[in-house]
Order: structure tokens, then sequence, then C-alpha cells
């Protein structure tokens, strides 16, 4: 388990968990690409179109565990904000991580559903 949660977070084949499923990108506001076959082991990444729409519903799952964790540390750790202050730190918690969530999801996907 701990094995998977790894792979997942290194961003590794589900295949060879070789190489990287994600091409290098260093812009900020850029969609992450992914690559369509792994290089070491010719796994392909891309299967068909919208085949990653079911991701979309893991990625929902992520964005609600981090705004409640970002509510609960919120409340535990500052004083009483007023409701704009609250949702400007829920939705920040959100936007910081939307990349990581595109990226974690589909890798989840791929490794809960194997080709
Ligand atoms: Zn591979």
């Amino acid at each position: 388990m701990f094995r998977f949660i790894k792979n997942v977070y290194e961003e590794k084949c589900p295949n060879c968990k070789k190489e990287q499923i994600f091409k290098k990108n260093t812009s900020l506001f850029k969609i992450p690409e992914m690559k369509d076959t792994c290089p070491s082991c010719n796994y392909h990444f891309v299967r068909e179109p919208g085949y990653f729409i079911g991701a979309m519903y893991i990625s929902y799952g992520f964005t609600i565990i981090e705004g409640a964790l970002a509510f609960i540390l919120m409340k535990l750790l500052l004083p009483p904000l007023s409701l704009g202050w609250e949702l400007f730190i829920v939705i920040s918690t959100f936007s910081l991580f939307i990349k990581k969530n595109y990226k974690w999801s589909r890798l989840l996907y791929l490794y809960i559903f194997p080709w």
C-alpha cells in the first residue's frame, strides 16, 4: 500500500514503475501533458478519447478532502474570521493543488483500471 501511494505521488508508470507519466513543464499555468507511451516499457497511457473523464470524480474527492482539511485547520489554528476570508483561504487551498489533483487523479485512475 505504501509503495502504491509512493508510485502515484512520484508519478511513475503503473506498469514498470520507472518512468514519469507526465512531460516536464515549468509553466505554472499550463495544464500538465501526459506522454503517449512509457519510454521504458511502451505502456499506453492515452487510451481512448474520454477515458479520463472518470478521473474527474477522483479529482473532486481530492478537492473536497483538501478543502475540508483547510477549513478544519483554519478553525483550529486561526482566530474567528469573516466568511469572505474563510472562503478566500479554502479557495486558495484548492487553487494551490489544482495541478497536483489533475496529475494524481489521472494516475490513480490508471492504477485502479490498468490496461
Ligand atoms: Zn513503463
